[in-house]
């Protein structure tokens, strides 16, 4: 349970978010949405307490199950290379702190997220924003299959270092659909890719910046 000190949006905290999204245009972020996004979303109610203070710092951070709540950076990064607009129906792969479903939430997005850490699936349960973004629908399971039955996508984003493009995920995208997805380079960092999928199936690739995230595994834990 956290702390209710946590749960209060205080007016540093607005300030210090001010200050990361001016850090964030600085650093080439350009879509508005994404940007007032950010702006809006209190990510210090994603972190643990012990986190507050730092919350708005452009850096990842520890939460359960030894899996990290990404930069601010890379979640503007992903969002804007998504180019969400609303109504449309994303599939997250990697649910993690509940803050890049949020950012996608706000932004009018329905989102379908996956998480394999059932540590960090149980604490959906008690998603703080349930009531601001009913639209929000947690899955525990393996993001490598996606979700079959709730398919087709407009976007798909995948936050984890995957090792190859998931044909499954492939399969559930919508014609003119866009995935971002970072792809494994080298040991320690990913690609960052969209991929289009173009009236004939076949796909366009884009490319982007390097990043490191954790990796996206096979299965689901047990517990
Ligand atoms: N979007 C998250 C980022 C969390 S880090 C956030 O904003 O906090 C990546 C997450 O992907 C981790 O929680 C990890 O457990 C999860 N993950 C890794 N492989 C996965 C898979 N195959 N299916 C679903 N989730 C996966």
């Amino acid at each position: 349970m956290k702390k209710l000190e946590t749960l209060v949006d205080a007016y540093l905290h607005k300030g210090l978010r001010e200050k990361l999204v001016l850090l964030l245009r600085e650093k080439g972020i350009t879509d508005e949405n994404v940007l007032a996004a950010i702006g809006k979303i209190p990510r210090h109610f994603f972190l643990d307490s012990a986190f507050d203070k730092i919350a708005y710092e452009d850096r990842a951070f520890p939460i359960a199950a030894d899996q990290t709540i990404s930069q601010p950076y890379t979640v503007a990064y992903q969002t804007q290379l998504l180019q969400i607009k609303k109504g449309e129906k994303v599939l997250e792969i990697g649910t993690g702190s509940m803050y890049q479903t949020t950012v996608l939430a706000e932004m009018g997005a329905q989102v379908f997220t996956i998480e394999r850490q059932k540590q960090l699936f149980e604490k959906t349960a008690k998603y703080i924003f349930k009531d601001t973004y009913p639209q929000v629908q947690f899955f525990f399971g393996d993001g490598f299959e996606g979700l079959p039955s709730l398919a087709p996508f407009d976007k798909i984003l995948i936050t984890a270092a995957a090792p190859k493009i998931p044909e499954n995920l492939w399969a559930q995208l919508k014609t003119s659909g866009k995935m971002v997805i970072p792809l494994d380079e080298s040991a320690s960092t990913q690609r960052m890719l969209r991929l289009t999928k173009k009236r004939d199936g076949s796909v366009k690739k884009e490319a982007f910046d390097a990043f490191s995230f954790v990796p996206m595994l096979q299965g689901k834990t047990q517990k």
